[in-house]
């Protein structure tokens, strides 16, 4: 009796661990770039909740405060003053792009290679262009330049405005880790076609959104993800009324750099 008892429990705990694991080659992205675009920043799910689709990922915070890299599960958050904080995994995203990270190819990045010749390098190694990649480069890097945004208030500007005035990071010869994604181009309009990458130095002291770097040498780690889910806002307002019609590719491409 107690032997049967001791295996129906481990046999539970079993599936626990099972269920609480996110499942592969999944990106879930929460609410839509577009959306973002157009200052709709008020935060629908908890990181908390973000967790459970992903240990990997990026996005913003609730208020747009600040940039989110999440590595290892942990969530981190770089504010406008450049440092960056670990919040508490209540605090609410309105947009993210999360996955559960293992590496499906790693490349070792032996020579010196700006953002470009990066990219140029990914898309050389992996043609396929209409799959989305999740990208981690574990590095020393010359330069890297981030930026961040500050919480804003109600009503809320569209991004384009809190970028013009965004806070810049310069950082020299630093390590670190670059979390992000490659997105295929029909994802235009929901989120971010090409390359969104942002950076947290080894001490978790500097990071933010990378607008460019210089790498000496590092090794990158590629997951393909060939599924994308859609969650978005239930119970945001702005989200209900905001017009998500327009074309809104030319402000992406000046938040973006
Ligand atoms: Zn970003």
């Amino acid at each position: 009796m107690k032997r049967w008892f001791l295996c129906a429990a481990i046999s539970v705990c079993l599936i626990c661990v099972g269920c609480s694991t996110a499942k592969r080659d999944i990106i879930t992205q929460t609410s839509t770039i577009d959306a973002l675009l157009a200052g709709v920043y008020d935060g629908d799910i908890s990181c908390r909740q973000l967790l459970k689709y992903g240990n990997f990922g990026i996005g913003t915070f609730d208020r747009l405060e600040g940039e989110m890299l999440i590595l290892n599960a942990t969530v981190y958050q770089v504010k406008a003053d450049g440092k960056v904080y670990t919040p508490d995994t209540d605090i609410k995203t309105p947009f993210a792009c999360v996955c559960q990270f293992k590496a499906d190819k790693s490349l070792f990045l032996e020579k010196e290679m700006n953002y470009k010749e990066f990219e140029e390098l990914i898309n050389k190694t992996v043609p396929n262009n209409n799959i989305f990649c999740a990208i981690k480069i574990v590095g020393k890097f010359e330069k890297m330049e981030t930026r961040s945004v500050p919480a804003q208030s109600k009503p809320y500007p569209p991004l384009e405005e809190v970028t013009k005035n965004q806070p810049k990071f310069y950082m020299e010869n630093v390590s670190g880790t670059i979390v992000g994604f490659r997105s295929p181009p029909f994802v235009k309009g929901i989120g971010v076609p090409g390359y969104h990458l942002h950076f947290i130095t080894n001490d978790h002291k500097q990071g933010g959104h990378v607008l460019s770097f210089e790498l000496a040498k590092g090794k990158c780690d590629i997951d393909f993800c060939n599924q994308f889910f859609l969650i978005l806002p239930k119970n945001v307002e702005a989200f209900k009324n905001v017009d998500l019609s327009k074309d809104r590719g030319e402000e992406l491409e000046k938040v973006e750099k």
